[in-house]
């Protein structure tokens, strides 16, 4: 029986960081199921303004944008209010925007460790707490925080990042058992590799240390650590987010779910 998304149509998603990679690929399935977005992500207004017209015309759907900074609760607060004020209550939620750098611990930068946290962890905290109250009492909704397999385990120069996604992966847990009654489902998807301009920086030290090129450089950082020899199309991570929507993931709630060509199975 194939899964059913129909219900999603005229449903208001959120996702931070929907202007690049798995946000915005995750924005483009929800919106082919009708759902209104949502979309953020720091990009100039006027250009995110277009890119939530285009969304518009061509899912014919509602959109609303922000490029709210995450790094800033105020911010935060005021840009939901806004998408709430202009599409209604949100009824799906996922926690995507991030940052990513590497550095030893001894030598990594105070500013970075903050920001990393603030975003990657602070701001989903935010944003659950705005929009659960509105899920409860619909009683229907779900939220998904998009971690990383750097919340399950540890890789050398990632302090932050692993601190912070560890941390959302414990959000996440508590968040499902306390909406558990609620119809609220709350879950993490822990991607290995994606590919997106996020892990550009990484790839481009690979190739620059060891003389490789960009693709060499890239195939190195994969199989390094991931069994499966390729990067996910971030489109792939949207195809589960939809799934959680569905009501065949109902009973799916608390978990963080491995999506990483079998990293986490050594
Ligand atoms: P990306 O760089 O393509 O997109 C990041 C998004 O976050 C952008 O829309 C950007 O504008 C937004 N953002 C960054 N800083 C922000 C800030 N201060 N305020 C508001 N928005 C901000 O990255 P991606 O790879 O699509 O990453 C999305 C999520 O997936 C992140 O949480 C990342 O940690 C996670 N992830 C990525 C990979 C990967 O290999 N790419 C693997 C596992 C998990």
């Amino acid at each position: 029986m194939a899964v059913e998304h129909s219900s999603l149509k005229g449903k208001v998603g959120l996702i931070t960081g929907s202007t690049s990679g798995i946000g915005l690929a995750t924005a483009h399935v929800l919106a082919e199921q009708g759902c209104h977005l949502i979309l953020h992500g720091l990009m100039p207004e006027a250009e995110g303004r277009r890119l939530a017209a285009e969304f518009a015309e061509q899912y014919h759907i509602h959109t609303f944008f922000s490029n709210a900074d995450l790094r800033d609760p105020e911010s935060i607060h005021a840009f939901m209010n806004a998408g709430v004020k202009a599409l209604g209550s949100i009824d799906i939620l996922v926690n995507n925007a991030g940052i990513q750098y590497t550095e030893n611990v001894a030598h990594f930068p105070i500013d970075k460790w903050n920001d990393i946290i603030a975003i990657n962890l602070s701001s989903a905290f935010h944003t659950i707490q705005q929009a659960v109250p509105a899920m409860a009492e619909k009683r229907w909704g779900r939220i998904i925080n998009i971690a990383s397999v750097h919340g399950l385990v540890a890789s050398v120069n990632k302090a932050a990042y692993c601190a912070a996604k560890h941390g959302i992966v414990g959000l996440t847990k508590v968040v499902a058992i306390e909406c558990a009654e609620q119809g609220i489902t709350v879950n993490a998807i822990c991607p290995g590799w994606v590919d997106t301009p996020l892990i550009n920086k990484q790839i481009e030290a690979i190739a620059s240390n060891k003389g490789l090129s960009y693709d060499e450089a890239k195939y190195q950082l994969v199989t390094a650590k991931q069994p499966l020899p390729e990067m996910l199309d971030p489109r792939q991570i949207g195809e589960f987010v939809l799934f959680l929507c569905s009501n065949a993931a109902r009973g799916i709630t608390g978990a963080s779910l491995a999506m990483d060509g079998a990293w986490t199975a050594q």
